[in-house]
């Protein structure tokens, strides 16, 4: 695993007059050519200003949806870089439509001391995704120093992320530098005792995570749909829930491999169970070892979350990735909402470290409004599961 302190960050660095080639992720959701959420420029501001203050020429690189290295206006950065500048007053941002060549050049050349030109697009050119070498050093000939601070595609070997780096200076930018930080704490040095929460839907998409997870926390809690084919490994009945039969002899060998490891699994106790999957279904709550053949769960049950409530009491470090419940239709977020709510309270009190990431983790504890109360929550979806998944990352990786 990168090793967080061979990583230079952007703080002690001189950039007064120094082109700085900064990897940004401004794939942010556009609808009709406007920005609808600038959530995640939000986070992206601080950095520009940073290098702005610093006198730095500012040349942000960044992909935007898939046009598969072909150019289509629909997927060009323009109206991004629009957006940008408005949340820049007094700032000079321009946008010059193309990331390499006599255009790209022209535009450097020009770019005073403390103004920003937003690149178009990387991935106009197949160049990007297949981490050519001669696109990255075309990339790197506009620049002087490079800066990555785009965790979230920092698990992709892309020239604009791995290839850019070994032709200059490389830095974290600062989101960057929070996100590693933060992972590290959870997984690296913890403090102890460390719960992982791991949710969703299936075990299989998550094999790979809780294999790395096991050996490096003290508790383990399995919940949402993958926790049915954990149940159904122990010859529970699950009825008609999600479950993956093909995956039990996996569940059975993860649930080996922990308890030989010193890793506590903990699983539901009981559940909410409906008949039907959706919007206001008729629910009841049920003993795990009682779930009927024609119900599903959809929920983790009272019992579990006092369980888990009273585990996370006796935790200083918790991770977490994956509702425990179908918690987009109501009433079946509720468990993911109070233990969310109950972490939230003791990281308030000081007694917990919460980290948490993945899509949809985010959206559930948005809906639980603690999002500002855990101590990190990372928006980045693939880089968050292969960090968890003890994968170096390319991105990072080459920033050392
Ligand atoms: P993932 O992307 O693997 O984290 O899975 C998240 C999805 O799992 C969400 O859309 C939840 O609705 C779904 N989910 C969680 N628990 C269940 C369950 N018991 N039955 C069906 N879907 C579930």
């Amino acid at each position: 695993m990168t090793s967080i302190g061979k990583i230079k960050s952007i703080d002690e660095a001189d950039f007064s007059g120094k082109r700085v080639l900064v990897r940004l992720d401004l794939n942010v959701p556009v609808k009709e050519g406007k920005v609808s959420d600038t959530t995640r420029l939000d986070r992206i501001v601080p950095t520009l200003k940073q290098l702005v203050q610093k006198q730095a020429k500012v040349i942000v690189l960044s992909h935007f949806g898939r046009p598969k290295g072909q150019r289509h206006e629909d997927m060009s950065l323009k109206p991004i870089a629009e957006t940008l500048s408005g949340m820049l007053p007094g700032v000079s941002l321009n946008f010059a439509p193309d990331c390499i060549g006599d255009v790209a050049h022209q535009v450097v050349q020009n770019l005073g001391n403390g103004q920003i030109l937003i690149l178009e697009n990387v991935r106009f050119y197949s160049g990007e995704e297949s981490n050519d070498e001669s696109f990255s050093s075309e990339l790197a000939r506009l620049g002087d120093v490079y800066v990555n601070d785009a965790f979230s595609v920092s698990h992709r070997a892309h020239a604009s992320t791995a290839g850019i780096a070994m032709h200059l200076p490389a830095f974290a930018g600062p989101s960057l530098m929070a996100e590693i930080k933060a992972l590290s704490a959870a997984l690296d040095q913890p403090k102890r005792p460390v719960a992982a929460l791991v949710g969703g839907a299936k075990i299989s998409t998550k094999i790979p995570v809780l294999s790395n997870l096991i050996q490096k926390v003290d508790k383990l809690i399995i919940g949402g749909g993958m926790a049915n084919t954990f149940l159904f490994a122990q010859e529970k009945n699950v009825g008609k829930s999600l479950c993956e039969p093909d995956f039990s002899d996996m569940a059975r060998n993860i649930m080996a491999q922990a308890k030989a490891g010193n890793c506590e699994i903990l699983l539901p106790l009981d559940a909410v169970v409906a008949k039907e999957f959706k919007e206001g279904a008729e629910s009841s709550v049920v003993d795990i070892n009682s779930v009927s053949s024609d119900s599903m769960i959809l929920d983790a049950g009272p019992e579990t979350l006092k369980m888990l409530c009273d585990e996370l009491k006796l935790c200083k470090t918790l991770l977490w990735n994956g509702p425990l419940g179908a918690f987009e239709i109501n009433p079946f977020g509720q468990a993911t909402f109070a233990l969310a709510q109950e972490a939230a309270k003791l990281t308030q009190e000081g007694q917990l470290v919460t980290i948490a990431g993945g899509g949809d983790t985010v959206a559930a504890l948005n809906l639980a409004q603690v999002t500002e109360t855990f101590t990190y929550v990372s928006t980045a979806g693939g880089a968050f599961l292969e960090w968890l998944e003890g994968r170096d990352l390319p991105g990072i990786k080459a920033l050392t």
